[in-house]
């Protein structure tokens, strides 16, 4: 690769390497919290990481960071590991952040020998109002110089369920001065009386995020330890932690920040995607219109989609807003190549050929995908009677109207030259049937002078015979706001777009019949669809992944 298309997290390992820091040391992680299911933004994580271990061949590890028991389920852990193969990676190692509670434990019982922890028995509202302000020193604890002796056995009786939550915690004793405020004593510890996913009961007292990251790391051997700028003020603490344990033979680990991917008409943050699931927005975390992985492969999204959106992005150094309409784009490009292309009309319209005779069928060739010649053909049925999309026909248009008007032709795909002749109304002056005739001659593929007549036009239909009914969900963006979470005096939930979900019955051909769950195909003309979950034998259920153009553009 030249060095123009390094990110500068690439530069900073190539610094590290031209540096002597050796590649065979090279050791990366994904740490997601197992309290929610992956969305779009830790797709970025994702394939940052597992990027940077296939381009130096380097370990990546997949690290759950279960560190508080309240929010954390053995489900996410699952769906976590589903999704991260799903999107075609592999981890060197499943790490536990639960699996170094003993070592975390031993380490802080060091740093309570050295002085360097201490016990505070102070409310948390009391400790809060000595922190101070960014320009204000805060307050130590009256409990700050309590005795080694003291310390320790106070820490073992935390640890042995002696205490009820809240009423002692380990801090560590750094300094009030600082202008760092998350150097201002941080806790290490706190008593917490839950049952844990993995280690049961075996714990109440459960490291903080900081102490455990860091040397988490360490253990791991992570020689670069990527998160999102939020913890940029963080990494002075994770330095001060991993300097009161480390080895100067082993790897130290180094943290680097990069920003948030946020995604346009949606929310990426795990705690509020959970607020639309229990407030009934969405009927799951995998509803097709959440911007998890698993909401996005319901939808019909395919992992090399995601991957090619997350490496086009790529990685920024500021906070961003990336537009939706990019990974819409990346969906559309990827199926465009693989998906099947098929016929299925969804707002029908019957058309009668008259010149066609009744109660004959015949099975037109029909080819799978221009795009992959392997791809094949299958039959398509013809008959006297069809539909075709209501938006297709007007009596009367102007010449940019390339669709069927009366007195004009279009040609069916696959099929034949049709002609509008006259039509049917309800008392309401709606269109209810069109009657055209077809030219014998001009059947597609038949070599025929008429088969190779140009017309402009050509329209996607069913016969109506052997059409199959099926349930198709039509998706439109879950807000109307561009970044729904960002206004000051609003709550995100009240920009949800009421009309997010349409649900109607189209009609497709009969190929369709047996599709798997989960198999992605192009409506001739109207976009990108998949089969849901929902579908059974007796009725297919269909989602629209994407249009095929981008209407909202527009
Ligand atoms: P959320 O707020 O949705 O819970 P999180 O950062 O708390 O996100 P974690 O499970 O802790 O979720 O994240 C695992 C990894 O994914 C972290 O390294 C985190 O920085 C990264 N990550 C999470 N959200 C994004 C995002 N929107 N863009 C890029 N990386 C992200
Ligand atoms: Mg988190
Ligand atoms: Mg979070």
């Amino acid at each position: 690769d030249s060095e123009k298309s390094l990110n500068f997290l690439e530069h900073i390992i190539e610094e590290d390497l031209k540096n002597g820091f050796s590649k065979d040391a090279l050791r990366f992680r994904f740490p997601p919290e197992p309290n929610g299911y992956l969305h779009i933004g830790h797709a970025s994580s994702i394939c940052l990481n597992f990027g940077l271990g296939l381009r130096y061949k380097a370990p990546v590890n997949l690290r759950f960071d279960d560190t508080n028991p309240a929010k954390e389920e053995q489900e996410f852990v699952d769906a976590i590991k589903r999704d991260v193969e799903w999107l075609g990676y592999k981890w060197d190692t499943e790490r536990y952040a639960s699996d170094y509670f003993q070592q975390l434990y031993d380490w802080a019982i060091l740093l309570i020998k050295e002085g360097k922890a201490y016990i505070d028995s102070q409310t948390s509202e009391e400790m809060a109002a000595q922190k101070g302000t960014p320009t204000e020193a805060g307050t130590e604890s009256p409990f700050r110089n309590r005795s080694v002796e003291e310390n320790l056995k106070l820490f073992e009786g935390m640890k042995a369920g002696k205490f009820e939550e809240g009423m002692h915690v380990l801090r560590a004793k750094i300094d009030m001065t600082s202008s760092n405020m998350l150097m201002r004593d941080p806790i290490m510890y706190r008593v917490l009386h839950k049952a844990h996913h993995r280690t049961n009961t075996d714990w109440c007292i459960y490291p903080m995020y900081d102490w455990t990251h860091g040397e988490s790391d360490y253990i791991e051997q992570v020689s670069h330890s990527l998160c999102t700028l939020e913890f940029a003020m963080h990494r002075e603490l994770y330095d001060w932690f991993l300097n009161q344990v480390v080895d100067e033979n082993k790897v130290r680990p180094k943290q680097r920040e990069f920003a948030r991917r946020n995604l346009s008409h949606t929310v990426v943050s795990k705690r509020k995607l959970a607020r639309l699931v229990e407030d009934g927005v969405v009927d799951s975390w995998h509803d097709p219109r959440m911007p998890t992985i698993s909401g996005l492969r319901r939808r019909g999204y395919s992992p090399e989609s995601i991957r090619n959106f997350a490496d086009t992005i790529g990685i920024a150094k500021r906070d961003n807003l990336i537009d939706v309409s990019l990974l819409e784009f990346q969906v559309r490009d990827h199926l465009n190549k693989v998906a099947p292309r098929v016929m299925g009309v969804l707002d029908p319209l019957k058309v009668v050929i008259t010149n066609y005779p009744e109660g004959e069928e015949e099975w037109l060739d029909a080819e799978n995908n221009p795009e992959d010649e392997a791809a094949g053909s299958r039959k398509v049925p013809f008959s006297r009677e069809i539909y075709i999309e209501k938006e297709d026909f007007r009596e009367e248009a102007n010449k940019k109207f390339f669709r069927l008007k009366l007195g004009k032709e279009v040609r069916l795909k696959n099929a034949y030259i049709i002609k509008a002749e006259s039509c049917t109304k309800d008392t309401e002056g709606n269109i209810t049937e069109v009657q055209c005739i077809y030219d014998p001659k001009s059947k597609s593929g038949s070599g025929t002078e008429e088969s190779l007549r140009k017309v402009k036009g050509t329209l996607h239909w069913v016969s109506i015979e052997h059409a199959l009914e099926a349930e198709v969900r039509l998706y439109d963006r879950l807000f109307t706001d561009e970044s729904p979470d960002t206004h000051k005096d609003k709550d995100f939930m009240e920009f949800v777009n009421p009309d997010s979900l349409k649900t109607i019955t189209g009609y497709l051909e009969p190929s369709m019949k047996d599709l798997k769950v989960g198999t992605q195909v192009q409506f001739q003309r109207l976009g990108y669809f998949c089969v849901d979950p929902d579908s059974t034998s007796e009725k297919l259920v269909f989602n629209r992944t994407v249009g095929l153009r981008d209407s909202w553009a527009k």
